[in-house]
């Protein structure tokens, strides 16, 4: 050993100089890895909050950290969030702002196919390039119908064509301003819209950019695209240009530029006419929505699905073992969603006595799956950000919310105020008594998630509640997506390919938590104190 004569006590004081050589005198490296980690022969199964990362070497901005991760064979994010398919979590708004804001949202299946449809299809229509199945009215519609139109969904720029269809010639347009002052609603459009000849149209075969340009110039709201015929083709608004802009992260179908959407649905045979309409609607992820997914039903359908709709990426599960995961994969899953009574509102350990700690799930399905290329998206359990930032580091390639997100404004229902006076959403359990009522009163509307749904007794698995407002998603997402960074940038890895392949190779570390150490690692000694995670 290097030393400069000196001696402290019982040592010799080293040459600081030469510290780095030193260190590679030891038997590797600090704190233990993954497989010494979540070895569970030897010490029982781990949550998040039994270990903790251990930091390495920052040479890089945290601004500089790469969030993209697969959620399925064929389909990546920019950031590595998924919002679950639970009816007070997921429906249109949160599926339309998490694939704004880079992640993915999966529309829930408690209501009838036809409303899952209709909200997979507002999803695909809210931000095109190209709109390609705009809302199309005849001269013969009336000045009601555009109001309905507006009142429905949002948005009164209208193409009138001859016979009221997409591929029909284009005549007019009718826009909020040409029928604001109309007081008969029974007033025809050919009345009051503005006529082809004073319309600025694109020809088919123009790009986005040169249709973009165009759409700027003329300083109109909608450009309607038109063939040779001057049949319509498409639309393009300006709106959505607004949008482009204030979402570069956005998940898009690349072709289309479509939003990503998911939508789970069950193992029944009436969920396979359901799967009809979502795909029909323009769904790109399906979810197999399952409490415990290692199941006749879900492979039989997982198996269908792959036959029939060869293009669409299947996401089975749950599952917490390597067995159950084994059975998805071979079956043709495109990715696995892990957990099993780690979710906030959940009691199926408690009732069934069957699940697993999420740590140890999420490690040992995705070790298993990522031999075979399946991204797996860790499910549930997930109370801050360094819970997903461990469950990417234990292999998951996202992470999936219910609680988390149910308190934004883009997640189902209203806010109320609680006993306590606070701003409060509904959070519930999809296995709850609620939920699963819900599904009796509802027309082709059982989720068959628990297996108890059409039983005399329910069983249930999850309980109903509330959870604190937590405003819109598009400060949290980006809140969440800030503060991965910096937690990658303290492990020291510049992307979550990075921080797989340092947990793999032995070179990002960790470290087990007491119980003591978790007291430690929490506020503690302070008479009062707020905590705010973000500004
Ligand atoms: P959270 O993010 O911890 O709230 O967990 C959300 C996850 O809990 C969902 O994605 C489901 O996998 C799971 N889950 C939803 N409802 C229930 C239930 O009633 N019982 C058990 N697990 C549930």
């Amino acid at each position: 050993m290097a030393s400069n004569g000196i001696t402290s006590g019982d040592y010799e004081v080293l040459d600081s100089s030469k510290a780095l050589d030193i260190l590679k005198e030891y038997d590797g490296r600090d704190g233990i890895s993954v497989t010494d980690l979540l070895d569970s022969k030897k010490r029982g199964g781990l949550t998040y909050n039994d270990f903790l990362v251990l930091p390495g070497y920052i040479g890089f901005p945290a601004s500089e950290v790469a969030l993209d991760s697969k959620v399925t064979r064929n389909i990546s994010l920019k950031i590595p969030l998924v919002s679950s398919p639970m009816d007070t979590v997921t429906e249109t708004d949160m599926a339309i702002h998490m694939a704004l804001l880079g992640g993915v949202g999966i529309i829930h299946h408690n209501c009838p196919a036809e409303e899952q449809a209709e909200m997979v299809r507002k999803v695909k229509r809210y931000e095109n390039g190209f709109i390609l199945d705009p809302v199309v009215l005849s001269p013969s519609h009336c000045v009601k119908d555009v109001r309905e139109v507006k009142e429905k969904q949002g948005f009164a720029g209208i193409p009138i064509t001859e016979n009221g269809t997409l591929s029909s010639k284009l005549v007019g347009m009718v826009t909020m301003r040409d029928i604001q002052f109309v007081r008969d609603p029974n007033t025809p459009l050919q009345e009051v819209m503005t006529p082809r000849s004073e319309l600025v149209t694109a020809n088919q075969g123009v790009t986005l950019g040169e249709a973009n340009v165009i759409l700027q110039k003329c300083k109109k709201g909608k450009l309607p695209i038109v063939d040779s015929n001057d049949n319509l083709t498409a639309l393009l608004s300006r709106s959505d240009l607004m949008k482009n802009h204030n979402f570069p992260l956005a998940s898009k179908v690349t072709a289309s530029k479509q939003l990503l959407c998911g939508a789970a649905v069950g193992t029944r045979p009436d969920d396979r006419i359901r799967l009809q309409k979502l795909v029909d609607a323009g769904l790109d992820i399906v979810v197999i929505d399952s409490s415990q997914g290692n199941s006749l039903y879900q492979i039989e359908m997982i198996k269908w699905i792959k036959k029939t709709f060869p293009q669409i990426d299947v996401i089975g599960g749950n599952v917490v073992t390597r067995e159950q995961a084994a059975a998805l994969i071979a079956a043709g899953a495109d990715g696995l969603r892990i957990g099993m009574g780690s979710g906030s509102a959940c009691i199926t350990q408690e009732v069934m006595a069957v699940g697993r700690p999420q740590a140890q799930a999420v490690y040992s399905v995705c070790e298993f799956a990522a031999r075979f290329g399946v991204p797996c998206i860790a499910d549930g359990g997930v109370q801050n950000v360094g819970h997903i930032v461990k469950g990417l580091a234990l292999g998951a390639s996202a992470v999936m919310m219910g609680g988390l997100l149910a308190g934004t404004t883009e997640s189902p229902g209203k806010y109320f105020l609680s006993e306590k006076g606070q701003l409060v959403k509904a959070y519930r359990g999809m296995g709850s008594i609620d939920a699963m009522e819900s599904q009796k009163t509802g027309d082709n509307a059982a989720t068959g998630r628990y297996f108890s749904e059409a039983d005399k007794i329910f069983v249930a698995q999850g309980v109903s509640g509330s959870v604190a407002d937590r405003g819109s998603v598009t400060k949290f997402v980006p809140y969440l997506q800030a503060g991965l960074q910096h937690s990658l940038q303290d492990i020291g890895v510049k992307s979550v390919a990075e921080l797989k392949e340092g947990v793999k190779a032995g070179t990002v570390r960790f470290e087990i938590r007491t119980a003591s150490a978790q007291m430690e690692g929490n506020v503690h000694g302070l008479h009062s104190f707020e905590k705010r995670l973000y500004s």
